[in-house]
């Protein structure tokens, strides 16, 4: 799949989240008895799919065993007015999971990406993220007591006396950086990140941490990995990252000079390419970026863009 062709994955889905029904908890509670509504079954992070590998749809009134043995049933939102739920069967064993669910495998959505279509990619990412924010939210941080699911599984709050304190799934966004150098030719900066496979280069990124905006933490992040000073940037996207709470921010920012000092932690070396150099080693077969990432659609655009 080529995302800039197919939009990006994990963005798009096909859900109409309806937020403003998963409040009401006799109409959820309904949703399970309704003879349209369906259930996509997970396990532990993992989407369960058909010896096709197609992710396994089941009708909820025809799987009243999956929802008995689900940790947590989530409301993801309305499919042509079907109500679609996510269910977590993390605390089975794995071939009662697959048993119970009619699955043949459990596999991580990003081994499906290329099979699947970027808005369905999208449903099974959100659905994941939410679950994996289930498992790790049973208890208040605030008091300790358990907490329990509410809003259709998206927002959990605490049992414990007196306290009620509210958990809402969070995200834990990152800003990526496609710099390009100043004047001409035009090129960009390219880095190989500690642990990567040799030859393997790729645009830099980063988590925005407290207090910071998106646009600080671009700053912040080339001058701290890369030593580059930048004059200017533009929003280019953003691409849901459930994986397992991410939101990546695209930008392209144009740096002061091509003077690059590398940190020697998270960057090993960093460079730029002409679109010449990044052509040649695509003719060679090499990717650009991993092709479910909005890295590979910020350097295809690059590309794209002229000469
Ligand atoms: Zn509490």
């Amino acid at each position: 799949m080529r995302t800039d062709e197919r939009g990006l994955a994990y963005s798009g889905g096909w859900l109409d989240r309806a937020g403003g029904l998963r409040t009401d908890p006799g109409w959820v509670a309904a949703r399970l008895t309704d003879r349209e509504s369906v259930l996509l079954p997970f396990w532990q992070d993992r989407c369960l799919v058909s010896a096709e590998r197609v992710p396994v749809r089941r009708a909820a009134v025809e799987a009243r065993a999956l929802l008995a043995g689900a940790d947590e049933t989530v409301f993801l939102g309305l499919d042509a007015g079907r109500a679609v739920f996510a269910v977590d069967l993390s605390g089975l064993a794995q071939p009662e999971a697959l048993a119970l669910a009619g699955a043949a495998e459990a596999v991580d959505v990003r081994g499906l990406v290329g099979g699947l279509a970027a808005a369905d990619a999208a449903v099974q990412a959100y659905a994941k993220g939410l679950l994996h924010w289930h498992r790790g939210q049973r208890y208040c941080g605030s008091c300790g007591a358990a907490t329990a699911a509410r809003d259709g599984g998206h927002t959990r709050s605490c049992t414990g006396p007196g306290c009620g304190r509210l958990l809402f799934p969070r995200i834990e966004p990152a800003v990526i950086m496609l710099v390009e150098a100043p004047g001409e030719p035009g090129r960009c900066l390219l880095a190989r990140h500690r642990g990567a496979p040799e030859g393997s280069w790729s645009t830099l990124a980063g988590f925005v941490e407290v207090g910071e905006s998106l646009e600080d933490a671009v700053r912040r992040e080339l001058a701290e990995e890369a030593g580059v000073t930048v004059s200017g940037m533009a929003y280019q996207g953003s691409q849901a990252w459930p994986f397992p709470a991410g939101l990546m921010v695209g930008f392209r920012a144009t740096a002061v000079s091509t003077e690059v000092r590398v940190d020697g932690e998270e960057l090993v070396d960093a460079r730029w390419f002409t679109r010449a150099e990044l052509r040649a080693r695509v003719a060679e077969g090499r990717s650009l970026g991993r092709i479910d990432s909005i890295d590979h659609h910020l350097l295809g655009s690059w590309l794209d863009a002229r000469g």
